[in-house]
């Protein structure tokens, strides 16, 4: 057995046969021709087919993925129009007098190179569209293509990273997971690996490649990034087991819709969900969840090609809003940095991200960007329920800052007549360590506190929570932060207002108790999490 960790990109276990994705990338082979204009027209015809085959994959992902995330196949129709890389194919088969695709091999390596090169790291991007379209081309005029069918069950598809284009055109009825050595999280074929549902873990390392082969035994892990090769019977079962309880979960979720989240002394605790994006709802309510008490608004960000409008974002608001029917729903602001990159932000590399430029840091250095969010929140506050909390808040003049721009933005929205929801709950994050310890200062200003334990740990232990290797060193009931959430609990109630946690800890059962007596008012976490939770509730007596 062979275990790598990646990067889980959609939870779920997969057991399953391997597949490692073929791309028959044709060797392309340089080779002198007499009839340049015969080289010319097979590159016009290579590329009416590609040019076809990328409209029907247009098509099939506006169906699958939406829109947005389809754009990018539009895209690469236009590359392949563009003047100057055909320009350059037909200028190299010329001078050179070579066959078509030799010159769109060497114009992919140059254009590659040329957007490699660039300091702009959208365009830096655009060096994989380019190597993905010429590929294309290339199969279009050998007649190759890449492939990763089968004529067996379900595969898990192993690849050493896949093109937005191979992504989805994966047979998804064919394909149980996918796993890729290389890999970013933020990029397309993770952001629609998440929007196929395919259990997925990307960035599993180089050596992951060279040790899988067609046909063996393999378990995907999603919700961690464990990847395990020809697993052994223990192993087996043990995921077999991890499957069950997946399958009981669903059971407890027929039983315990509907109730109250109770305790047997009468205790009361709202139960919410967090999402990462608009398509998260259906779990939030297939759960049963009370609210939503974290939307991760970057994933909006994330999932996009470019800084997203004021309307698109008032739309994806609006519309969680309007789904909840009411419920409270806490948006919280933009969190980038760190972990999670955009490329079109263009942040500089920092030796340490995680206590870098981030979250609301961005926010306040680039108002213009917080401006366009504030906006669409408070337009979209007249739809519901909604709570806006600002992340990594560590001191007074940051919520000031962050509240001043709230009404700045109010008076825009008066001045224009815009209605928005004057009594819009505004709070913050306690995610590190500095919040909590000034929580009292911090209470008065706000409606109420949400603790983001995943980066409260973080931070109160030292230990980067991107570090596999500090696993050993991370205790997650450590006495530190539990007392810095009681700490943070007191002086929200003191000053009137109520508290949260949203960070994974909250799901975990064996504190439910000590979170209650704390008087902590809301949990939120994963929507599976919701009905577990729900029947721990239940059965505690606080008295
Ligand atoms: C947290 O830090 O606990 C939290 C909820 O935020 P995120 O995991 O998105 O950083
Ligand atoms: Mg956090």
């Amino acid at each position: 057995m062979i275990i790598f960790k990646g990067t889980g990109v959609y939870g779920a276990v997969a057991i399953g046969k391997a597949l490692v994705f073929k791309r028959q990338a044709a060797e392309v082979r340089r080779s002198r021709v007499e009839d340049t204009a015969a080289e010319l027209e097979r590159i016009e015809a290579a590329k009416a087919l590609a040019v076809e085959q990328l409209t029907a994959i247009y098509e099939k992902a506006i169906k699958e993925v939406g829109e947005t995330n389809a754009e990018i196949f539009e895209i690469h129709i236009m590359m392949l129009d563009d003047d100057d890389y055909n320009e350059s194919i037909r200028s190299i088969i010329e001078t050179q007098q070579v066959n078509a695709e030799y010159a769109v091999a060497v114009t992919s390596d140059n254009f590659a190179d040329m957007f490699s090169s660039m300091s702009d790291a959208y365009m830096q991007a655009r060096a994989a569209d380019v190597k993905d379209i010429s590929n294309r081309l290339i199969a279009c005029l050998t007649d190759s293509t890449a492939s990763a069918s089968s004529d067996d069950d379900k595969m898990i598809v192993c690849a050493d990273d896949l093109a937005p284009s191979e992504t989805v055109t994966l047979d998804k009825d064919k394909v149980l997971a996918f796993v890729t050595a290389f890999g970013s999280s933020n990029s397309h074929t993770a952001i629609l690996a998440r929007n196929m549902n395919i259990p997925a873990v990307i960035s599993a390392g180089e050596e992951f490649l060279s040790s899988v082969e067609d046909g063996v035994m393999m378990i995907v892990d999603g919700h961690t990034g464990e990847v395990y090769i020809d697993p052994d019977e223990e192993t087996l079962k043990r995921f077999e087991a991890k499957q069950a309880e997946d399958a009981k979960k669903s059971q407890l979720l027929q039983l315990l819709k509907g109730k109250e989240n109770v305790t047997l002394d009468g205790t009361k605790v709202k139960i919410f969900a967090n999402i990462g994006g608009v398509s998260g709802i259906g779990a939030v309510l297939a759960n049963d969840a009370g609210g939503i008490g974290l939307f991760r608004s970057e994933f909006l960000y994330l999932e996009s090609e470019d800084y997203p409008t004021e309307e698109q974002q008032f739309a994806a608001y609006k519309k969680v809003l309007e789904s909840m029917a009411g419920k409270k729903v806490i948006i919280r602001t933009l969190d980038i940095g760190a972990d999670k990159q955009i490329d079109y932000f263009a942040l500089d590399k920092e030796d340490n991200p995680a206590l870098g430029f981030r979250a609301i840091r961005i926010c306040l250095t680039r108002p213009e960007i917080f401006r366009t969010q504030l906006r669409a929140l408070f337009r979209a506050s007249v739809y519901g329920d909604l709570g806006i909390m600002f992340p990594m808040i560590t001191s007074v003049s940051e919520v000031e800052k962050c509240l001043a721009a709230c009404d700045e933005v109010r008076s825009e929205l008066k001045a224009d007549g815009i209605p928005f929801n004057e009594n819009t709950e505004i709070g913050i994050m306690i995610e590190t360590p500095a919040a909590a310890v000034i929580s009292d200062r911090l209470a008065p200003l706000v409606d109420f506190f949400s603790v983001g334990t995943n980066d409260l740990t973080q931070y109160t232990l030292a230990c980067d929570r991107q570090n596999a290797k500090l696993e050993a060193f991370v205790d997650t009931h450590h006495e530190a932060v539990l007392r810095l959430i009681e700490m943070s609990a007191k002086n929200a109630h003191a000053n009137g207002a109520w508290i949260g946690i949203c960070g994974e800890l909250a799901a975990d059962t064996t504190l439910t108790e000590a979170f209650l007596r704390m008087g902590i008012d809301v949990l939120s976490f994963s929507p599976p999490f919701v009905l577990p939770l729900r029947e721990k509730v239940r059965s505690l007596d606080l008295r």
